[in-house]
């Protein structure tokens, strides 16, 4: 085996560059997911507060979750919209996987991980969700998961088979297709979610939103809007947090991210200056 000095000291460059790259963006917010009792906690505490307030939100033929639902949905058979990811099932992995390839997000290895249907639960939410069903309620999953042709597969949504026998596999007893409302399954479900919220109050009275995205809850909240009015936003509903809606805690990504223009440091907020 022969040496150069030349390769003898690119290669001892590269072993400097190695230890001296900045982490993945992503390394602490996924480790805060996947290991820190804070998050499962915060997690168990969101789905414990919205068992605690169903018995009132079934009871009160006048709760509906959703503000704009405000015609002759009193007698209408009983519905929870709930979002699928981070919200019910729980992909880390994937971002666990994004940090150690030291890449962003790809959506072949996405849809990889959804023909896996590994994913496991966040914590608390299969026991609320078979206990809604226990006492009635309908729960409907309206989720950004797109359904798009697969190599190999016949089917016209994979995703969707792949996300039924995930949501099944983490223990949810009672669901089948028709509670699964995946994005593009319909000409206008895009990823902005109240045309599918709307379609829901048709035919159900919308007991609760549960999701971990602002988008979740509210229509336009997930462009051409800054941080500033999304916090308006959240005030303006302030009697509706931990009564109507409830939301997971995800620091690995969402609109709360995308929404915010580059250099994103600008939006930092530190001490003011001292003399
Ligand atoms: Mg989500």
């Amino acid at each position: 085996m022969k040496f150069s000095v030349s390769s003898l000291l690119s290669g001892l460059l590269l072993c400097t560059f190695a230890s001296q790259a900045a982490p993945h963006d992503n390394m602490n917010a996924t480790l805060w997911y996947q290991t820190s009792a804070e998050f499962k906690a915060s997690a168990i505490q969101t789905y414990q507060t919205a068992a605690l307030q169903l018995p009132h939100a079934i009871a009160d033929k006048n709760w509906t979750a959703l503000p704009n639902q405000t015609h002759n949905y009193q007698q209408l058979p009983l519905a929870i919209i709930v979002d699928i990811d981070e919200t019910i099932l729980d992909n880390s992995p994937t971002a666990a996987q994004s940090v150690l390839l030291n890449a962003g997000y790809d959506p072949k290895r996405w849809d990889q991980w959804v023909a896996l249907a590994a994913a496991k639960a966040v914590p608390g939410a299969v026991a609320f969700v078979n206990k809604a069903e226990a006492a009635g309620v309908k729960v409907l999953y309206i989720s950004n998961r797109e359904c798009e042709k697969r190599a190999g597969s016949n089917e016209s949504c994979p995703q969707k088979t792949d996300t039924l026998r995930n949501l099944k596999a983490v223990g949810i007893t009672k669901i089948d297709a028709s509670q699964i409302w995946l994005k593009s399954e319909q000409q206008d479900w895009s990823s902005e979610k109240e045309s599918r919220r709307l379609l829901a109050a048709k035919d159900f009275r919308i007991l609760m939103s549960i999701g971990d995205d602002f988008g979740d809850f509210l229509p336009d909240v997930k462009k051409n809007i800054t941080p500033e009015q999304r916090s308006a936003l959240v005030d303006k509903f302030q009697d509706y947090w931990g009564a109507k809606w409830f939301v997971l805690a995800n620091p690995t990504y969402g609109s709360w991210q995308t929404i915010l223009k580059q250099p994103n440091r600008q939006y930092l907020q530190s001490v003011p200056a001292t003399k």
